[in-house]
């Protein structure tokens, strides 16, 4: 097969499915969690960050809904700067976190106690 040229045509064209695949994912990230946060259940609305639990960087998919979790923008911050770790891989299935104490995170109190 012959490759197809790569044009400034075909670059956007992927930037746009790439874009389209990432909103279908957030739509069916948001609507799975009921548009609150999952570690301290924040009904965020559309306003909900929605946070790749395996990073890109480290082959996970940001349009893999497995792989993506709806957070409200404290504990999504909480995340990133590791206050807060999510303890499984799967967000089809129930999620723990973790402070970092090393308590269970229940959604109550302050993420940054
Ligand atoms: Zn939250």
């Amino acid at each position: 097969m012959i490759p197809k040229p790569n044009t400034a045509k075909d670059k956007a064209s992927r930037r746009y499915n790439r874009r389209m695949e990432r909103d279908m994912c957030r739509k069916v990230v948001l609507e799975r969690e009921g548009y609150r946060c999952r570690a301290c259940a924040l009904y965020g609305g559309t306003a909900l960050d929605v946070h790749e639990i395996v990073p890109r960087s480290q082959g996970g998919s940001p349009f893999d809904p497995i792989n993506c979790v709806a957070l409200c923008r404290r504990c999504h911050r909480a995340v990133t700067i590791h206050d807060l770790t999510i303890n499984e891989r799967d967000a089809s299935s129930a999620l723990t976190f973790t402070t970092r104490d090393g308590e269970t995170f229940s959604g109550k109190g302050s993420v940054d106690a």
